[in-house]
């Protein structure tokens, strides 16, 4: 069994069909990256696994725990009780594009925030760990300072931090260095390769497609709304078997 299984995704906005009958696996500390043109779902495929998109049709099991599943003639997918639910997502951090720090909160406590509210636990009990990552990032000196004083590289780096906070065994991102000043990203993505070089299990959707041929055991191209080939950094990057993929990846260069 995988950590993640999501089988025979299906998703509409109205009578927009964005994804269709999208299937990945991704095994325990696996990196796996996700590119493809704008608009080909990449964004909406990940938010399903985070619940923070309904599917209509499809499966969903993380760790073994079933977020929803389709039984067999059913035309729709039934989700698990909100608690089981919360409790499945709680093992994912997600961070995003535009980093969503709380501004009107410093680092610090940007990263204290959700251990607070969400798992209840004391600020002398999170302190240690807040500290640890903060350093981990590179970023312990800026603890007391607000979001707005930061460069982009520093909020994704905080919000990288503020997702760990929640101790959690998957990582998903989305886009992370896309809003970055070009020399901005390195940064972001050294963060990012440091989390798979201690094992991390990622999901990775990004441009950056020299980094993902470095950090990820495997790729998946999207295009609309379908998973048209998946296979090794060097099977995707030197041997694309379908025309779309030869396609994106010459309009990449
Ligand atoms: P990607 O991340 O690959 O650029 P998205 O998953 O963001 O693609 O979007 C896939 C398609 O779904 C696009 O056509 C987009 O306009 C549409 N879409 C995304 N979110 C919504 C939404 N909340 N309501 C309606 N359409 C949406
Ligand atoms: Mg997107």
């Amino acid at each position: 069994m995988s950590l993640i299984e999501m089988d025979h995704i299906h998703k509409r906005f109205g009578s927009l069909e964005v994804l269709k009958d999208c299937t990945m696996h991704v095994e325990e500390g696996e990196v796996v990256s996700i590119i493809g043109p704008s608009g080909s779902g990449k964004s909406t495929f990940l938010r399903c696994l985070c619940n923070l998109e309904i599917i209509d049709g499809g499966t969903i099991i993380v760790g073994g725990d079933v977020m929803t599943r389709q039984p067999q003639g059913v035309n729709r997918s039934i989700y698990a009780p909100s608690s089981q639910v919360h409790k499945i997502c709680l093992r994912m951090g997600m961070c995003f594009q535009h980093f969503n720090l709380f501004p009107h909160m410093t680092v610090l406590d940007n990263i204290l925030e959700a251990p607070r509210v969400v798992q209840g636990k004391k600020t002398e009990e999170i302190m240690p760990i807040a500290e640890a990552l903060l350093k981990k990032v590179g970023l312990w000196d800026k603890c007391n300072v607000y979001p707005s004083r930061l460069s982009g590289g520093q909020k994704q780096r905080v919000a990288i931090a503020r997702a760990l906070a929640m101790n959690p065994d998957i990582m998903l991102f989305d886009e992370p260095t896309s809003a970055l000043d070009p020399e901005l990203t390195g940064e972001v993505l050294r963060t990012i390769k440091q989390l798979a070089d201690d094992n991390m299990t990622m999901i990775i959707v990004t441009h950056e497609m020299a980094f993902a041929k470095e950090v990820s055991k495997r790729i998946l191209f999207m295009a609309e709304g379908i998973i048209e080939e998946e296979g090794t950094p060097e099977q995707i990057f030197e041997h694309p078997k379908s025309a779309r993929t030869k396609n994106f990846l010459k309009s990449m260069l």
